[in-house]
């Protein structure tokens, strides 16, 4: 199958899974994860109307976004991997929604350098769900206390929450736990969902789901 056919089937069932979910249409938003695909695997979606996308590593990003965004526009660039303090100004100056907000020192470099460009990515904070040790993320139970000091010690606004379930785990338990985080404490989006299980987590009710695989083929 030619990536085109893989996209357009993507995107017939995140359609169907918004109607069966009592979505409106287009509700739901498709990030589509090229890590580890360089630029000519990537502009075959582009041809295809895609414009949101995903990466995991700020280092390869900065390898090949800068040179698609100059071609094409409109490109939304999301940050979907973890963040070391020392790539936040590259971080801040090439991605526009940076959804792998962790820790206490990663929000304060962000706010510096977002302060200093005069850049205002969106943010979300990830959620470790599952309490997993090799895994980045607030704990559930601190994520109210986390979202409302970025807001009010560093001004800076949380726009939604993301989660990635333990592999090995149902992860619908992990979707209405995000969901209802969200809603405790006044975030509005939820990126949860990827090539194994988007259709699940728009029934939870992702607002965007993350998927790179079904796209792009195996990495
Ligand atoms: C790689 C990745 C994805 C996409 O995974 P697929 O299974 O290929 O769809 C989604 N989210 C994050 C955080 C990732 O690192």
């Amino acid at each position: 199958m030619e990536l085109e056919e893989r996209l357009n089937d993507v995107r017939s069932h995140i359609t169907a899974a918004e109607t069966r979910g009592g979505r409106s249409a287009g509700s739901v938003q498709l990030v589509a994860v090229s890590k580890t695909f360089g630029a000519d695997a990537i502009r075959p979606a582009l041809q295809a109307g895609q414009r949101t996308f995903g990466e995991n590593r700020v280092q390869e990003s900065q390898a090949k976004w800068p040179q698609l965004k100059s071609e094409t526009s409109d490109i939304e660039l999301h940050l979907i991997g973890p963040l070391q303090s020392n790539k936040a100004a590259e971080a801040v100056a090439l991605f526009d929604v940076i959804e792998t907000v962790d820790r206490e020192k990663i929000a304060r470099v962000l706010a510096d350098e977002m302060k200093r460009q005069a850049k205002t990515p969106r943010l979300y904070v990830q959620v470790n769900t599952g309490l997993e040790p090799q895994k980045a993320g607030i704990a559930p139970n601190d994520v109210a206390v986390f979202v409302a000091f970025c807001r009010d010690e560093l001004g800076l606004a949380i726009e939604g929450l993301m989660c990635i379930p333990p592999a090995d785990e149902n992860p619908g338990p992990h979707f209405s736990l995000l969901a209802k985080l969200a809603k405790a404490c006044g975030v509005e989006k939820l990126s949860m969902g990827m090539s194994g299980d988007y259709e699940t987590a728009i029934a939870f009710g992702a607002t965007s789901v993350r998927v790179g695989s079904a796209i792009f083929g195996a990495r």
